[in-house]
């Protein structure tokens, strides 16, 4: 970074309050998942997790405006800031009150812009907890073909306006959740131009992997919950598979499996299902506010060396891109998505790993990954141009993304909706940030005329 200064907030890691009544802390930047879960553990409420890990910031997920999976997940609606700093060095307290009062009096639609906005540095963030619910059902689908993307997305769209869906649902295809369960194979397949549906077959088969699957939570209390399921099951079940699985039976189950292992765990197929069976409770002890590393294994699909204990895909120079385009909650949309991004995968020869997350009953966010061996330099290069050109697809058809990674910096948006957007938000820049000093380039247009405080 030529000239510039890095903030490093990981130190200003306080949780400053706890609302046990309300359910409501106050939290420092540096605060991780991992910390703040541990720090509820014995409370009624926990941490709406997302897939991000424990070594991650809470603060930093929210002003990103990230996701998690139960009923707070979609963070974005259930923060206010407490305190910032601009950089002339001010400090503003936009929330006051002892007790949390949500986003309300004069501050009310400021906190907002404070996200994607780099125009100040959050110091202090009041966010809202997940009570722990009395039953926690997962509900598992896998879809039967490829072709029952639309109907899901009807069905989900209708389950999630109706109540009975109140967590995120995420939905993955074959490859992303392959890739959290098996290595690119160098020897077999050729990586300039990817793998074919074919030579995963078996892959697939050998770990029940259909077209589509995911997994939400389903909470209430006992009777609720299970009314819920009741409902989610008649609806989905015309189109996929559908497992309701009580998650403290899962965890008793797994306990005894790792028991018997003690005693069966040299008979090869043995070790492999009690392998299979502690990953998924892991991902699934996920939705009781506990953060997994396990999601940071697909980040190595391509990765051309042995995967370290302690997972950094920075570091470990693993390559992975991914791109977010929010899309309207109508499955022809969806679907029609999905088939031109798979298109410009198959062209660049990229398997194409996708998840679909019901964010609201109105839009759903796909995160789509490109996993490229960042050791090879021609690989670098194709995995960015496609980047490029799904980029461009999805302006072309109105698809914004919700959020942009840090090495699309400096942003170009150029072509990008909203352009009346971009002018407001560049004149709120050069009010806040005159000199445009924190994160030049993250999210505005480096407009000269900004720098020399001029007008836009
Ligand atoms: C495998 C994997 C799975 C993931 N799953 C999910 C998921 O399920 N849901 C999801 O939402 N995300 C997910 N992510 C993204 C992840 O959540 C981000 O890493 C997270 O947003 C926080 O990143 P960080 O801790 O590195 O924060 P940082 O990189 O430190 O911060 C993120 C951004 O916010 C800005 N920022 C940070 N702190 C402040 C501050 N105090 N004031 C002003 N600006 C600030 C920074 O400039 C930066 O641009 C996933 C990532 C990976 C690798």
């Amino acid at each position: 970074m030529d000239g510039g200064i890095l903030l490093d907030l990981s130190d200003m890691n306080r949780i400053l309050n706890f609302d046990e009544e309300l359910g409501v802390v106050e939290i420092e930047p540096g605060v991780t998942q991992g910390q703040l879960s541990e720090y509820l553990k014995h409370t009624n409420w926990m941490l709406d997790c997302t897939g991000a890990g424990p070594d991650t910031s809470i603060v930093g997920n929210i002003l990103e405006r990230g996701f998690g999976h139960g009923p707070t997940g979609n963070r974005s609606r259930h923060f206010a800031i407490s305190e910032l700093i601009l950089s002339t060095g001010e400090v503003f307290k936009l929330s006051r009150s002892v007790r949390y009062c949500g986003r309300a009096g004069l501050s009310a639609n400021l906190h907002e812009l404070f996200t994607q906005n780099n125009i100040a540095v959050v110091s202090k963030m009041k966010f809202e907890l997940m009570l722990r619910p009395q039953s926690s059902l997962r509900c598992l689908v896998r879809l039967r073909s490829s072709n029952d993307l639309v109907e899901y997305i009807e069905i989900v769209r209708q389950l999630k306006a109706e109540g009975s869906i109140d967590g995120l649902p995420h939905l993955g295809n074959r490859y992303r959740i392959l890739t959290m369960m098996e290595r690119f194979n160098f020897d077999k397949w050729d990586p300039s131009s990817g793998v074919s549906d074919n030579d995963i077959a078996p892959l697939c088969k050998k770990h029940g992997i259909t077209p589509w699957s995911g997994a939400f939570l389903i909470s209430g209390t006992k009777q609720v919950a299970k009314e819920k399921a009741k409902r989610v099951k008649t609806l989905l079940k015309t189109i996929a598979q559908v497992n309701i699985v009580n998650f403290e039976n899962l965890r008793r189950v797994n306990t005894v499996a790792a028991k018997a292992g003690k005693l069966l765990g040299r008979i090869e197929i043995y070790r492999r299902l009690q392998h299979s069976l502690d990953d998924f409770t892991q991902m699934m002890d996920m939705f009781e506010g506990n953060p997994k590393d396990l999601a940071l294994k697909g980040c190595y699909w391509r990765y051309n060396g042995d995967i370290p204990q302690k997972m950094d895909p920075v570091s470990d120079g693993a390559g992975f891109f991914w791109i977010a385009p929010a899309l309207p909650m109508l499955g022809d949309e969806v679907e029609k998505c999905m088939r031109l991004t798979k298109q410009a995968f198959d062209k660049a020869g990229f398997e194409f790993g996708v998840t679909i997350t019901a964010v609201s009953a109105h839009m759903c966010q796909a995160i789509i990954s490109i996993y490229y061996d960042a050791s090879n330099l021609e690989e670098v290069e194709k995995a960015t141009d496609l980047r490029r050109k799904l980029s461009a697809l999805y302006q072309r058809h109105q698809w914004p993304c919700y959020r942009r990674a840090v090495d699309e910096m400096p942003f170009d948006v150029g072509g990008e909706l909203e352009p009346d957007a971009l002018t407001l938000r560049s004149r709120i820049k050069v009010a806040l940030d005159t000199d445009n000093m924190l994160a030049p380039g993250r999210y505005q247009m480096d407009i000269p005329a900004a720098r020399k405080g001029g007008r836009l």
